[in-house]
């Protein structure tokens, strides 16, 4: 069960209390530099944009929202299931239905933690022929990082603490919050 407001700075998801890390405002403020970047980049690209579900959901509809150039979406879903074995794997569980063959693709991700889904996911796609590939994230966690993948354009590096909100969830709790909110792990 979860409780908030959007005027608490403290969530509730079970028995975790998460505090008010980065505001709707910031988080806009910050997707509307990162568009401006892409739509310089990519001004006569007609880039298509493959979106990371779930969490990517809301940062995607907001950054292309921003963007004032032509473009198309495309959606795959992967999850990764890292087991007693030390070599994870990625399943992908919806994948591009559009043809890469030579477009500048562009990933869209919620967050790089260990880089792992990145580490698995790019060969996949460049496999698929693009004529360019890059990776934009919203959140970053750069001391977490475990494999060395590349990301292009990212919104904010965070420390290595558990967010939700804002399309990231908690066992699929919080996603619909406004705002980010980080896990406090010292907590009184
Ligand atoms: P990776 O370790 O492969 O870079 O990240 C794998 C996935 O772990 C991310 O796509 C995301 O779904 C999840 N993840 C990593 N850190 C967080 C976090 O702080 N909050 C949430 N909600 N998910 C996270
Ligand atoms: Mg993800």
């Amino acid at each position: 069960m979860m409780y908030f407001s959007e005027k608490k700075d403290v969530v509730t998801i079970g028995a975790l209390d998460f505090v008010l890390y980065l505001s709707a405002r910031e988080i806009q403020n910050k997707i509307r530099e990162v568009a401006k970047q892409i739509e310089n980049d990519y001004a006569n690209e007609n880039p298509l944009f493959l979106i990371v579900l779930n969490g990517a959901f809301m940062f995607a509809a907001d950054l292309i929202r921003n963007l004032d150039i032509a473009c198309d979406v495309d959606f795959v879903k992967v999850s990764s299931y890292k087991g007693l074995a030390s070599t994870g794997r990625l399943d992908v569980k919806i994948a591009n239905e559009k043809e890469l063959k030579g477009r500048h693709v562009i990933i869209l991700e919620d967050i790089v933690d260990s880089g792992f889904t990145l580490d698995q996911y790019l060969p996949m796609v460049q496999a698929q022929d693009p004529a360019s590939l890059k990776v934009c994230t919203l959140l970053e966690k750069p001391e977490a990082k475990k494999f060395e993948t590349q990301v292009d354009y990212t919104c904010f590096k965070i420390p290595t603490k558990f967010v939700i909100g804002y399309g990231l969830d908690f066992d699929e709790a919080g996603r619909n919050l406004p705002h980010i909110y980080q896990l406090i792990d010292e907590y009184r």
